[in-house]
């Protein structure tokens, strides 16, 4: 197969560790017989640097143009950055919100794995970390709370802030699909997060999730009060497959089930659209202060390199060619020195991502 990725390398760990992505992705394409073809685009601080804004018309129809976006990082310092002294609009961070909604991407899918070799770094009780955990949050992106109207006003002297959540059906109808989708990729079992019990927004996404089940006779569909989750995450996650939910409840519960993985530098993401088309990053930041150093871990960024794969190109046995490199790894005892521990050996981003790349 021939592929056209756009490649957003960002700022700061941004270009070292989306270059180890590329370098398994190359692998892949050798093994696999497929054409990668990449086109390299500026957003964030380095394209503030060089364009002035931090997301251009180009970048966009760029990326628009191609089957998928593999990102790096973007931002600086914010204390010491000059991109921090220009007006919110102008940042970084603009791009990033920029581009998303230019794309249209309303699903962000972030796994939460743990696996048993970096169990010691999981908080948890070690009778639930022993049993690992496997799941993958679906956060709905554009909708909800986030976006509703909001407003602050003087009330009979008292002032009263307002924020409204509202969700049409079809801003439902679109993220359960997507998550029924995932789950039939994965162990077929759906758990729908809402407060059903108090919110008028979640009785219809309750409702919608229920009719939306009925195409997908083989996924088994729960539901979960959004408390409820919030302990059943820390008590049992192994019961969990796709986690699937609205704005504010996802931007929460993601991230309490990345912490209990333990360590940042392992957490993928994607954000997608009604199509296959995603954009994929690391959950983490761009880390200024190990910036330059080749100190990064690369495998959140590579694990996202795999569900592009996975996703956005239908490349099932690729992607689990490059989670397995990554779990051989892993035990073969790599380790970055975010994740290191004793015993182990302590390597660098680029030598992580030779010996994941040397796995495949
Ligand atoms: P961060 O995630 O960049 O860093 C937090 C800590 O985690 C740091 O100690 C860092 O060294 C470590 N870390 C993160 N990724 C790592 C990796 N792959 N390997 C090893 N260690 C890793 O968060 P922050 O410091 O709050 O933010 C720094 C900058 O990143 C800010 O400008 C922020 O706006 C930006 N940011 C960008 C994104 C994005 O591009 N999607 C997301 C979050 C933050």
């Amino acid at each position: 197969m021939n592929k056209n990725i756009a490649v957003i390398k960002g700022d700061g760990i941004g270009p070292e560790i989306v270059t180890e992505a590329m370098k398994v992705l190359d692998k892949v394409a050798e093994k696999y017989g497929h054409t990668f073809n990449y086109t390299q685009l500026l957003m964030g601080g380095c394209s503030i640097d060089v364009n002035g804004v931090p997301l251009t018309d180009e970048t966009i129809a760029a990326c628009k143009a191609s089957d998928a976006v593999l990102m790096g990082s973007i931002g600086g310092d914010t204390t010491t950055s000059p991109w921090y002294k220009l007006p919110a609009n102008l940042r970084p961070e603009a791009g990033l919100l920029g581009i998303r909604k230019a794309l249209g991407l309303f699903a962000n899918l972030r796994p939460c794995v743990l696996y048993s070799e970096l169990a010691g770094a999981c908080p948890l009780k070690e009778e639930i970390s022993a049993k690992g955990f496997d799941m993958l949050i679906m956060r709905e992106l554009t909708g909800g709370l986030y976006f509703g109207a909001r407003k602050t006003e003087e009330v009979d002297g008292v002032t009263v802030a307002t924020d409204t959540l509202v969700y049409s059906e079809e801003e439902i109808r679109r993220i359960a699909i997507k998550a029924f989708d995932v789950a039939m990729k994965r162990r077929k079992k759906v758990t729908s997060v809402d407060k059903a019990n108090v919110l008028d927004s979640s009785r219809l996404w309750r409702k919608v999730v229920n009719e939306v089940a009925k195409d997908y006779p083989e996924v088994t569909l729960e539901h979960m009060l959004v408390d409820n989750s919030a302990m059943q995450l820390v008590k049992n996650p192994a019961q969990f497959d796709v986690m699937v939910t609205e704005n504010m409840f996802g931007d929460i519960l993601s991230d309490e089930a990345s912490m209990i993985t333990g360590s940042i530098g392992m957490l993928a993401s994607a954000s997608m659209n009604e199509t296959k088309f995603g954009l994929y990053e690391p959950s983490g930041g761009s880390a200024p202060d190990i910036a330059g150093q080749n100190k990064a871990n690369p495998i959140a960024t590579i694990l996202s390199a795999a569900m592009m794969l996975r996703y956005s190109f239908d490349m099932t046995e690729e992607a689990d060619a490059v989670e397995a490199a990554v779990d051989k790894a892993l035990k073969d005892g790599y380790r970055t020195g975010d994740i290191m521990s004793e015993g182990m050996k302590r390597v660098s981003c680029s030598e992580m991502g030779d010996v994941i790349a040397g796995n495949i």
